[in-house]
């Protein structure tokens, strides 16, 4: 009896190229250089490894195609780029909304880039008085300019205004009762509710008045030998309106005072300076809410001020300094990154006459209209000759919005492109989300907003015309077959 041939490996069976075959090809000599062998052979292997199921899948047919060299050459290709694509990249902010959580908040200024790029590179002073030649403050970097801004004791920072909240209540009221309105119990983003925050930090809530009106008597009544502290929060992303009342923070702070208990101000978006000076509608400054009575105010460092994500608390030195000693403080603290990024743009407010050109978020705020116009003009028949006949593209008028719960019922007037399904009525939807899809998948991804049958693009963000129109101009639209190589 004849024994039966030796089985091939299935990989020649299935008439494709070995791994090693396939890594000494010239196309692949590029990628090796670049990326290393590992992370390409992983590519050819899982590429070769995809092949043979499909192959495998079709064996029934009679002779199944097996992929061309350049076939196989291109996906491996696709492959390789798709590993080592960083997750966490740039993309086009075409929301229209400024300030954006989803999308990182604030840029940053020149100033602050370098800033960090100095500190980043190697050692840097930040816990080590130079002076002194002994272990410093890593607050110091920032507090003094903190100080002077807002006429503030002193100063320190966190990780976010979330995390300066934990602190506070934990520091101060632990085990006690802190003292809210009902109308400021607020929820930012659903992970950020005031109640669940108090429970964590290990206090209880006394929610006093009602939701749409708080008296000062509310307050008083309140106090208690429980009573820790009274907090004041500012309803950054909704307002109340119509038949309501709330007690300012320069009528709390004597009730405050005379029972000997700390007035604590969370401002969220917490602007250093009068925004009306630009036009934009007035903020609460993190000065004037300590001038009218708060003990200690908290606010963002990537909301309104521009910077880096901090949160920033500023007010009595007493205070602050048992805050510094809590442990969360520890836990809490940032890192010489953010607090390069933010001391430099704290610097930036020392000359606020060229703060609208020097903050990014600044400068997006204030943008004339007609600039937006104008560039709307200018993209129209770019994007409308570039998505072809299925769309239409239009200029249109739209309301910006700032963002991250800053002056919420306010708004911007913008211009946008507006990009809808021409002459398509069912399947627009379908339409309309694969559009979305493909300018997400841009190599710097476009998120714009889906509203009223069509894909908006806000073009408030939109800084960098040059490179958005450059990348629209080299890639495929999206549904269009790839452009050959
Ligand atoms: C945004 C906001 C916060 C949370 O600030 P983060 O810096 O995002 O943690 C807290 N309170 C108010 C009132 C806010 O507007």
């Amino acid at each position: 009896m004849l024994s039966p041939p030796p089985a091939r490996p299935a990989q020649a069976r299935a008439g494709l190229p070995s791994v090693d075959r396939v890594l000494a090809w010239p196309g692949l000599a590029g990628a090796l250089a670049a990326h290393g062998r590992s992370l390409v052979l992983a590519a050819v292997r899982d590429e070769l490894a995809a092949q043979r199921s499909l192959l495998a899948a079709a064996a029934d047919v009679q002779s199944p195609l097996v992929p061309g060299a350049d076939a196989l050459l291109a996906a491996i290709t696709h492959r390789i780029q798709a590993a080592v694509q960083p997750v966490l990249r740039p993309v086009f902010n075409l929301t229209g909304t400024v300030l954006h959580t989803n999308l990182g908040r604030a840029p940053l200024p020149q100033q602050a880039l370098d800033a960090i790029t100095a500190v980043a590179r190697g050692a840097a002073n930040l816990e080590f008085d130079l002076a002194a030649g002994a272990r410093g403050d890593r607050d110091d970097a920032v507090a003094g300019l903190l100080q002077q801004l807002t006429g503030a004791e002193a100063a320190t920072v966190v990780n976010n205004t979330a995390a300066a909240l934990v602190l506070v209540l934990a520091a101060l009221a632990p085990r006690r009762e802190v003292i809210v309105s009902r109308g400021e119990l607020i929820e930012i983003g659903g992970a950020f509710r005031l109640p669940d925050i108090m429970r964590s930090a290990g206090c209880k809530l006394h929610e006093v008045g009602t939701t749409n009106r708080t008296h000062l008597r509310d307050h008083a009544e309140a106090i208690g030998p429980r009573t820790a502290l009274l907090l004041k929060v500012h309803t950054s992303n909704y307002q109340i309106q119509g038949f309501s009342a709330a007690v300012g923070t320069a009528d709390l702070a004597p009730l405050a005072r005379t029972h000997g208990l700390p007035l604590v101000v969370d401002l969220g978006s917490g602007a250093l300076v009068d925004l009306a000076r630009w036009g934009l509608p007035h903020e609460p400054t993190a000065a004037e809410t300590l001038a009218a009575g708060a003990d200690l105010v908290l606010f963002s460092g990537d909301k309104l001020l521009g910077g880096p994500q901090a949160g920033i608390i500023v007010g009595r030195a007493d205070l602050v300094r048992r805050l510094k000693k809590h442990p969360f403080k520890r836990a809490l603290r940032c890192d010489k990154l953010t607090l390069a990024a933010l001391e430099a743009v704290l610097r930036l407010y020392a000359d606020p006459d060229r703060l609208a050109m020097q903050l990014p978020t600044l400068r997006l705020l204030v943008r004339p209209l007609a600039d937006m116009q104008a560039q709307a003009q200018r993209l129209q028949p770019l994007l409308a000759g570039w998505l072809g006949a299925a769309w239409q593209v239009t200029v249109d008028a739209v309301m910006s919005q700032i963002g991250s719960g800053a002056l919420p019922v306010d708004r911007l007037p913008s211009a946008a492109l507006r990009l809808q399904p021409a002459g398509l009525r069912r399947g627009a939807g379908r339409a309309l989300d694969a559009l979305g899809a493909g300018l997400r998948a841009l190599p710097v991804p476009v998120v714009g907003r889906v509203a009223d049958g069509a894909l908006w693009l806000d073009l408030r963000c939109l800084d960098d015309e040059a490179g958005f129109a450059d990348q629209l101009q080299r890639a495929a639209p999206p549904g269009a077959a790839a452009p050959p190589p």
